[in-house]
């Protein structure tokens, strides 16, 4: 599924470019996997280059040492190899959504709604649909326990901290340590720090400091550059999960 999940953005970039839609929301700029164990990297890189056959996306891989990963994105620290593979790309999120919406020509309406199923087809509002696809997330048992329905869908709340450096960061590649938190290079000196994962906080969104400072204090020993970057905002967001962690798609049942 990631790995169809990949390569659905070479079509959306090209279909998006077709219709004189930017993509400045997509980067290629590579990613860097690090491990705590460095001796499991030898079996990462094997795992990768049989994943290639299949997903040549991951482009170039390489174990680089400290000095190699240093001329991709200066100033990290705290290891002695790394995993490199040059497909990995990064996604603006909110630049994503922007560029979709403004390339779907759809009207758009931004308000809270409610789904009643009529005998034939539903009513939103005022207005009669022949068919609704809910993309709710975590708001789905919202929608759907009013109309007697179970539903294995949670809220799980993220928090990321951004910061704003004095170097372009937009050739940097993304970096995932083990652990929940990754660090994400953006052009223009943007580097956001996140997220947290945290399944017992319900729709909350308020910003919780202690949690930022901790992931901020385990990133420091691998970019000190971070002490000194002006911290520009946090963002605070909910994410859906299920019993197993996995996603699903499909009709509801009956509907
Ligand atoms: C901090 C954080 C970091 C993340 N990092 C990554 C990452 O690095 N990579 C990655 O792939 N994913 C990441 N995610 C997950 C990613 O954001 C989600 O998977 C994605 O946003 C899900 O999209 P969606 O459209 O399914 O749901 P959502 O983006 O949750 O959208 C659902 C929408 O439905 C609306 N809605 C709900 N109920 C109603 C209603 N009754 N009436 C009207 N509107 C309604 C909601 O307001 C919301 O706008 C992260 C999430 C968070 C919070």
């Amino acid at each position: 599924m990631a790995r169809l999940g990949a390569d659905f953005y070479v079509d959306l970039l090209a279909d998006l470019e077709k219709s004189g839609q930017e993509i400045d929301f997509y980067q290629r700029s590579g990613v860097f996997l690090l491990k705590k164990d460095e001796s499991k990297l030898e079996e990462l890189y094997e795992l990768a280059l049989q994943r290639r056959e299949e997903s040549p996306l991951i482009g170039q891989l390489d174990v680089l040492n400290q000095a190699s990963a240093d001329e991709l994105f200066p100033g990290l620290q705290g290891f002695d190899r790394l995993l490199y593979a040059s497909g990995g790309a990064r996604v603006d999120g909110h630049l994503l959504v922007t560029r979709l919406l403004e390339a779907s020509q759809v009207k758009l309406v931004k308000e809270k709604v409610s789904l009643t199923p009529l005998a034939s087809g539903y009513q939103i509002g005022e207005d009669l649909f022949d068919q609704v696809i809910l993309a709710t997330g975590a708001w789905l048992g919202d929608i759907l326990e009013l109309l007697g329905y179970e539903v294995d869908v949670r809220p799980q709340k993220g928090q990321l901290r951004d910061y704003q450096l004095s170097e372009d960061l937009a050739s940097y590649p993304v970096v995932m340590p083990e652990g929940e938190w990754d660090l994400i290079p953006f052009a223009g000196g943007k580097l956001s720090l996140g997220a947290t994962h945290e399944n017992d906080m319900g729709f909350d969104l308020t910003v919780d400091e202690t949690l930022l400072q901790q992931m901020e204090d385990a990133a420091l020993p691998h970019y000190p550059a971070l002490a000194g970057a002006k911290s520009s905002g946090e963002r605070v967001g909910i994410r859906a999960y299920t019993s197993d962690f996995s996603p699903f798609f499909g009709e509801v049942p009956g509907l």
